[in-house]
């Protein structure tokens, strides 16, 4: 059960009937990683520390820039002028946030050759990345290893966001058969600020959802557009033909 300090500072969370005392106490137990701490992934790992997730692992190898700012929301000037690791800068802002949880940073880009080091030993995968690449290796790590992530992308006003459970439901494969040559972005996307905090908060939720009650995970496709505000849920299916998922060939993986 929560200790007494726990209990004051989640009451008002607490008190929602789908977390609760055992849901809280869940909560504090778990281990989450972030892949990727930029627009999408500064709002999950704000949102998971200070709701108090018992780990939150921050993954990403850049550097803080201004053109960051707009969107970044665990960034300010001075983390562009230190020049810090986004990694190491969003730990020292999440400590001070809730000192109850344990966050680790990990100054590192995630490959194939460091994604067992980084991802083993935690429940949930949060995408908080900006390609498919990386995304691609997310999705081979979880179908290999069984654990869940939540995939979450955005572009101009929209975004996407689909909570991908290797036991049950469709992989990224299976809704992006063909996608090995896309990645190489020449120009970044434009980004409407507010869509990655939305999209990023409906990953959290599902997050959420992974660690305390998987039967409620939304099993849909969530697809935003903040301009016109609609939010269609696409129903999908596993591709019993996916090479991923049903025929577990993975090539990311084996970079
Ligand atoms: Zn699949």
């Amino acid at each position: 059960m929560p200790t007494a300090e726990q209990e004051k500072r989640y009451s008002r969370q607490i008190r929602l009937p789908a977390i609760g005392p055992a849901g809280q106490d869940r909560l504090g137990r778990s281990r989450v990683a972030v892949v990727g701490c930029g627009g999408l992934g500064s709002v999950l790992a704000h949102v998971m520390v200070r709701m108090g997730v018992g780990r939150v692992t921050v993954i990403d190898g850049d550097r803080p820039e201004a053109s960051n700012l707009h969107r970044q929301i665990l960034y300010d000037e001075d983390d562009v002028a230190a020049g810090k690791p986004k990694a190491l800068a969003a730990c020292e802002k999440l400590r001070r946030i809730n000192a109850l949880v344990e966050v680790a940073g990990r100054a590192e880009r995630l490959e194939a050759a460091n994604a067992d080091r980084l991802l083993a030993d935690h429940e949930v995968i949060l995408d908080g990345t900006d390609n498919l690449d990386t995304r691609l290796l997310v999705n081979e790590w979880s179908v290999a290893s069984g654990v869940p992530w939540v995939y979450g992308a955005v572009a101009h006003a929209q975004g996407m966001v689909l909570a991908v459970r290797p036991d049950n439901g469709p992989c990224l494969v299976c809704l992006f058969p063909e996608t090995a040559a896309e990645s190489a972005a020449e120009e970044p996307l434009p980004i409407f600020p507010p869509a990655p905090v939305a999209v990023a908060c409906l990953q959290a939720t599902e997050a959420v959802k992974l660690l305390l009650e998987p039967a409620q995970v939304n099993p849909n496709l969530l697809v935003l557009d903040l301009w016109s505000g609609s939010c269609q849920q696409i129903p999908l299916q596993r591709n019993s033909a996916c090479r991923c998922c049903a025929h577990r060939r993975f090539f990311y993986l084996t970079r």
